[in-house]
């Protein structure tokens, strides 16, 4: 099982994974399902599991991963599974959603659809790809009913199924009301709410919880080659998103700490120069991305969440013993208010405010948190 599961990829989850093999095993098996949950908990990982369970040829403990039904679905070809994803729109054609589309970019597409096999958590990268419309759910109806082997469960896996437009969804809704036998239909969203009335109607809705950073952790120290430090910041900036975490790790993550323990001293000084320094540094257009501004800010926010939770020695690498003095100098530090403060900066570094006052501000109120 475990060497299964390797091959799926599939971290965490148990409980998750438990609920459909009891599902799966008990033959009262629906036939069509929403996981929804946030980005990057492997909504997809969990749906290419499900739908390879549905077809192992092993006789116990599915998916074995190994029979042939299994290795087809790992590189995601096997006849039984079709995927449905946005695509560019390149013409008009209402019955083909590949119309148009010319081989370089078909290429792309398909080097895509590798990496996704490869690793269920990347995120599909397809330029102009803004909606799934009808033109595939329309070829999808034609070839639901093409021949496959018996025995065999046909699963429609639509991923990111919010992004079907109207006219799309209201053609699947047809299909979800009388699917041909053996169907399994399993949409996979981050935002269910948007996905019409009638489609959610006809689903079970199963939510994907998020994943413990320290899973994460565990998976950028192995598979990224990371030192802990860095898998540790990666791992709880990513706030659970995996594929978010992989894309962090890419980059050095590890000098905002100094930043961060220079920004501590700071607060703790009344000393409205270092103040404007900081300040200063963090504005500063030709050092700092928007991106990097936030990063810090959500380092910022992690670090106020640990103080508060008193997060001890060995349960961080981060900063425990600047969380453990932030205790001693301020015992009556209120993290919550300081995080909510990071917060609404953060809020508002997004609508462009200006830089430095918009920082001053926020550091100013970190400051009468601490000496509440
Ligand atoms: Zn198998």
């Amino acid at each position: 099982m475990v060497e299964a599961l390797n091959k799926f990829q599939l971290i965490g989850q148990e409980q998750t994974r438990r609920y459909w093999e009891t599902l799966i095993g008990s033959g009262r098996f629906g036939h069509a399902h929403i996981l929804s949950g946030h980005s990057g908990v492997g909504k997809d990982a969990l749906a290419f599991f499900i739908a390879a369970a549905l077809n192992c040829k092993a006789d116990t403990k599915k998916p074995c991963g190994n029979c042939i039904s299994c290795r087809q679905f790992l590189n995601l070809e096997n006849q039984a599974l079709q995927l449905i994803f946005a695509l560019p729109r390149r013409s008009a054609n209402q019955t083909d959603p590949f119309t148009g589309i010319k081989e370089k970019e078909m290429i792309l597409i398909n080097e895509e659809l590798a990496k996704k096999a490869a690793w269920p958590y990347y995120h599909l990268q397809i330029d102009a790809a803004n909606d799934i419309r009808i033109a595939g759910i329309r070829k999808l109806r034609k070839d639901i009913y093409l021949a496959i082997d018996p025995g065999t469960t046909r699963v429609i896996i639509i991923l990111r199924a919010h992004k079907m437009n109207m006219e799309a969804a209201n053609a699947l809704l047809k299909i979800l009301e009388e699917p041909p036998a053996g169907t399994i239909f399993l949409l996979t969203t981050e935002y269910a709410d948007r996905l019409p009335d009638t489609i959610r109607s006809r689903c079970a809705l199963h939510h994907v919880p998020d994943l413990n950073w320290k899973l994460i952790r565990e998976d950028l120290l192995q598979k990224k080659g990371v030192d802990p430090v860095q898998a540790e910041i990666c791992a709880r900036m990513s706030m659970g998103d995996l594929a978010a975490a992989h894309g962090y790790a890419e980059q050095d993550n590890t000098f905002w700490l100094d930043r961060i323990r220079a920004t501590l001293n700071t607060l703790a000084k009344e000393d409205f120069v270092s103040v404007h320094k900081q300040v200063l540094l963090l504005a500063d257009k030709e050092e700092q991305t928007d991106d990097s501004r936030q990063q810090f800010l959500s380092l910022l926010i992690l670090f106020f969440r640990d103080v508060a939770l008193k997060v001890k020695m060995g349960e961080t690498v981060l900063w425990a013993t600047q969380s453990q003095q932030m205790n001693k100098l301020f015992p009556n530090c209120d993290s919550q208010g300081a995080i909510k403060a990071i917060e609404r900066t953060k809020n508002a570094l997004e609508r462009k405010v200006h830089l430095q006052l918009a920082l001053t501000a926020l550091f100013f109120e970190l400051r009468k948190h601490l000496r509440r």
